[in-house]
């Protein structure tokens, strides 16, 4: 007696239907166990149906064509899952390995007949039920510390040196902003209460991190981007190779323990001498499981890590921003999707209250702690007590378009609400640390330096070439005005209103000097690798 046809017949299109969903989940499941998403929360599942039930629904629609349009649905969901898991930088490469992939698959199915469906479902399912429990994966923090790492020195104060990345000048805080009298509050009387120096006036001669920080350390300002960063082809990995700073503190006998993102490496250049590195993973999305958010807005969290780099979730979401309006037209009301770029806040603050608790052990003379923290930097998804918003449209990238304009005046201001809020977080755990070395006899001597490396960047528009005209010194003091504070025994507390570039402020460190007076200038990009330094309007 042969196979009966009908029941073949279910079998196979219960296969075609399921086999998309099982080929989207198995490289989420494996997204999520690389980054250590725990398997028992009901978040992951959540955000795991958010890829099979589109998967289902393409097999189902592949079915209804039979064996071609099954092939053609697998083929698709292979393609996807590849635009969805592989970090590749050009849309070109991505559509080129998204074709290979469908090619690929329509070839196995055209050459394996009916046996194509139960082998892939086989390989996927097989996937999906051994990849969460494969072990590895990267770790939220990963700590490294040297061998030989030298006695510290009692004779040298402690100094500790923290970058608040993207935090905003004194300056540059919008006076129309309901909260702007707190915020100067906080950055300014507060500091100085606590014994600090703040530079109300201070700038960034750059815009972007990967310029500003690496000169900062090299106390130098070239009209040319990515001074002093090894080329690792990676945007996500810089890694500094010139450290002119570690090496002068190191000279002066400082032994260096850094707090560090995965975004650039302090530890790793050849002649830095670093005897601790605490490297945060900024886009672990396994720090998100332990937020106090609902499973359904961690789920969305999740799903919205993972779709991060995909060409066709990134057309999907243009699409539908281009139907609300339609769609509202005759009334309608379709919700708005944010675009999250993912929680960078989380680890950081993990960061800072980390380095806190070192702090707090004491023994803390002859040591250079360097801490680089991205805050308040966007995604805002922070109240100023560091706990996340409760509504997910409240997590706000810095910008609401690519392009010419950035925001207008209101998108500007929504952005800037929910960035004072971060940066009041951000001064609370900055108040923690400061806090722990006042209480220590340690703090008559210490050194403090803490400041951004540019401006917050909520600017109407970006400072490139292409928008030189249009360019106001309210985008100016956006895009380049940036906060600065010491506290030093050679520093009297107050407030300065000169002007000083960050890229000159460690001189406050290493020789207890003020940084010699330059007129006040920007680099602006005209072109790909070009900076032209323009006056600094930003106190017109
Ligand atoms: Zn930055």
């Amino acid at each position: 007696m042969g196979p009966d046809p009908v029941a073949s017949g279910a079998r196979a299109r219960f296969g075609a239907i399921v086999a998309p969903g099982l080929i989207l989940a198995a490289p989420f499941l494996a997204f999520t166990s690389h980054n250590q998403y725990p398997l028992t929360s009901p978040a992951l599942w959540l955000a795991c149906l958010g890829m099979v039930v589109p998967g289902l629904l393409l097999g189902a629609l592949g079915s209804l064509g039979h064996r071609r349009g099954t092939a053609v649905a697998i083929g698709l969901s292979v393609a996807l899952a590849a635009d969805l898991h592989l970090r590749l930088s050009t849309p070109g490469e991505k559509l080129q390995v998204a074709l290979v992939c469908f090619g690929l698959v329509v070839a196995a199915a055209a050459a394996l007949g009916e046996r194509f469906v139960p082998i892939i479902s086989a390989f996927f399912g097989f996937l999906v039920l051994t990849t969460p429990l494969a072990p590895g994966g990267r770790p939220l923090m990963l700590e490294t510390a040297a061998a030989d790492a030298p006695a510290p020195r009692s004779d040298l104060p402690p100094v500790v040196h923290v970058i608040l990345d993207e935090q905003g000048g004194v300056a540059g805080i919008p006076p129309e902003l309901g909260e702007a009298a707190r915020l100067r509050t906080a950055l300014r009387e507060d500091y100085v209460a606590d014994d600090f120096k703040v530079y109300t006036r201070a700038y960034s001669r750059y815009y972007d991190s990967y310029n500003s920080i690496p000169n900062v350390l090299n106390l130098s300002s070239p009209a040319k981007e990515f001074a002093h960063l090894r080329d690792t082809g990676d945007e996500e990995l810089r890694i500094l190779d010139d450290n002119a700073y570690f090496q002068a503190m190191s000279a002066k006998g400082y032994r260096i323990r850094v707090y560090q993102s995965s975004y650039m490496d302090f530890s790793l250049a050849p002649a830095t001498p670093v005897d601790y590195a605490l490297t945060y993973e900024i886009h672990s999305i396994g720090i998100l499981a332990d937020l106090p958010a609902s499973p359904l807005q961690k789920a969305a969290l999740v799903l919205n890590s993972y779709t991060q780099s995909s060409w066709a979730v990134d057309r999907l979401r243009d699409g539908y921003a281009k139907l609300r309006p339609f769609a509202a037209k005759v009334g309608i009301a379709l919700p708005a999707v944010p675009r999250i770029p993912g929680g960078v806040g989380v680890p950081a603050a993990a960061t800072l209250k980390r380095l806190t608790a070192d702090l707090a052990r004491g023994d803390n003379r002859g040591t250079l702690y360097f801490a680089h923290i991205t805050l308040p930097h966007y995604t805002y998804l922070l109240d100023e007590n560091c706990k996340p918003w409760p509504a997910l449209v409240d997590w706000m990238d810095r910008r609401a378009h690519k392009g010419v304009q950035e925001n207008n005046t209101a998108e500007r201001l929504a952005r800037y609400d929910k960035y004072v809020s971060q940066s009041l977080c951000t001064r609370a755990l900055v108040g923690e640390l400061v806090d722990v070395l006042k209480a220590s006899p340690d703090w008559k001597d210490a050194v403090v330096l803490i400041h951004g490396d540019h401006g917050s960047r909520i600017t109407r528009h970006a400072p490139t070439g292409r928008n030189l005209t249009k360019l106001t010194p309210q985008d100016h003091r956006d895009s380049f005005a940036t906060f600065l504070a010491i506290k030093s025994p050679h520093v009297p507390a107050g407030v300065s209103e000169v002007p000083v570039a960050i890229q000159d402020a460690l001189s406050l460190v290493l020789d207890g000097e003020e940084p010699e007076p330059a007129p006040a200038e920007v680099y602006i990009r005209m072109g790909k690798g070009r900076l032209d330094r323009v006056p600094f309007r930003g106190f017109e």
